[in-house]
């Protein structure tokens, strides 16, 4: 039987998930049962490598250990898949429970959609392919051997969200929480573990599977900057590289500031969705505490690495924000950036006083502004059927009956 020493337990975390603690954290409280510090090597490999769902799957940790481990309260904690509901298009969106009852959503876009990198763009698809090179080959010769080269996970950082953008579905929930990183990395592993995808090239895997993140679900990731800071790095030793994490922000001024200053942080996408602060501020209004002006400045401070673009998101709501002259405000006012515009035709919500621009106005919104020499592309939505697209994500008890739940 192993006993833990009283001193070192001081500086280990207390009892309960070990999903979500860093390597540092988890070795003090190896150290502090009186253990090699090597198994807390051990563990975190566990954790988020090969991502068990329970202490009785680290077969790497002796059984007696294991066993102290549940006995002084500590459990692995992934979040759970409590309901899940499939697109006609692919798209899965999950709805998946916290310890404390708590429910987000999570949606998987799997591959065969033609192609997200990131931040499901056109320009993303293109971006991949030319990276892929001869592995797209290898890919279109032998799908199985490449199962989910392309997919993205869109992740949820908060349960809510506070931020009240009049076009969006997660507003009406309002702020419940804030998800921990545990809670934020934790959604990717239930769903990896759903598909059981392999990540890494150790272990004999020599097709490792390429997935791309999206912080793009329920919440504002710049209002729990710490936790989603923390489930980045955590899911950088999974691993999933941060340039392959897309985070989207409504422009949360500190926020952007501190991100600016990370050394290991993912793209960036913020959501620009009107040309000047009067339509901003009626549809967005958080835009009445940072303007645009002022968005602008703070993400000049970003340092952009070798061939990264500033992605911003222009939901287009009809009779609102798409009008050609909306289309001149917005390029006078990006023109010389170096930045991208994806354009987000509006996903309805029941009960919202918007609609759909017409087809025909998109488009002439999207060459006015490639004719300015910005790129623009127009994102595709998913799982628009089960409400998995863009702003729909409002918690799956919630949504109408119509949806086809699997197990
Ligand atoms: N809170 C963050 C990230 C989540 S929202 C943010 O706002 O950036 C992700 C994207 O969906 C944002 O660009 C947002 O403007 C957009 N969006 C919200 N509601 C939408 C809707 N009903 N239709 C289309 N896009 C929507
Ligand atoms: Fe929050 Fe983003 Fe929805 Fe705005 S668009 S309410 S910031 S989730």
């Amino acid at each position: 039987m192993l006993n833990k020493t009283k001193d070192d337990t001081e500086k280990a975390p207390a009892p309960g998930p070990l999903f979500g603690l860093p390597l540092p954290e988890l070795t003090a409280l190896i150290k502090g049962l009186n253990q090699p510090a090597y198994r807390g090597k051990q563990l975190h490999e566990a954790l988020y490598r090969q991502r068990v769902a329970s202490l009785d799957e680290i077969s790497t940790l002796p059984a007696d250990l294991r066993e102290l481990l549940k006995a002084e309260g500590y459990t692995i904690g992934l979040p759970e898949i409590v309901q899940t509901a499939r697109s006609i298009d692919g798209t899965e969106r999950y709805l998946i429970r916290m310890a404390d009852g708590e429910t987000v959503e999570t949606v998987w876009m799997p591959d065969g959609d033609g192609g997200e990198r990131g931040d499901g763009s056109q320009a993303a698809e293109e971006e991949e392919k030319e990276e892929q090179g001869n592995n797209s080959i290898a890919a279109e010769q032998n799908p199985a051997a490449f199962p989910y080269r392309r997919s993205t996970i869109c992740v949820s950082s908060q349960v809510g969200c506070a931020v009240n953008c009049q076009f969006c579905l997660t507003a009406k929930l309002g702020i419940r929480r804030n998800l921990t990183a545990g809670e934020i990395a934790g959604q990717v592993a239930a769903v990896l573990n759903r598909h059981q995808v392999a990540l890494s090239s150790s272990r004999g895997n020599p097709n490792p599977a390429r997935i791309n993140l999206v912080f793009m679900g329920m919440g504002e990731p710049f209002l729990n900057y710490a936790n989603f800071i923390a489930a980045v790095r955590l899911l950088t030793q999974m691993p999933i590289p941060e340039s392959r994490m897309t985070v989207s922000t409504s422009g949360i001024l500190p926020g952007i500031l501190d991100f600016a200053k990370e050394t290991v942080r993912p793209k960036l996408a913020v959501s620009l969705n009107a040309s000047n602060d009067q339509v901003r501020e009626s549809i967005m209004p958080i835009t009445r505490k940072w303007n645009i002006a002022a968005l602008l400045e703070a993400l000049a401070t970003i340092p952009l690495r070798n061939r990264e673009w500033i992605t911003f998101e222009y939901v287009l709501l009809g009779g609102i924000n798409d009008s050609l002259q909306h289309a001149d405000e917005l390029i006078a006012l990006i023109s010389g950036m170096r930045c991208k515009i994806n354009l987000i035709v509006w996903n309805s919500g029941p009960n919202m006083p918007f609609h759909e621009p017409p087809q025909s106005g998109v488009s002439a919104f999207q060459k006015r502004i490639m004719a300015a020499g910005i790129p623009a592309y127009i994102r595709r939505p998913r799982g628009r059927d089960i409400y998995a697209a863009c702003g729909q994500l409002k918690r799956t008890v919630e949504q109408p009956p119509q949806l086809v739940e699997l197990a």
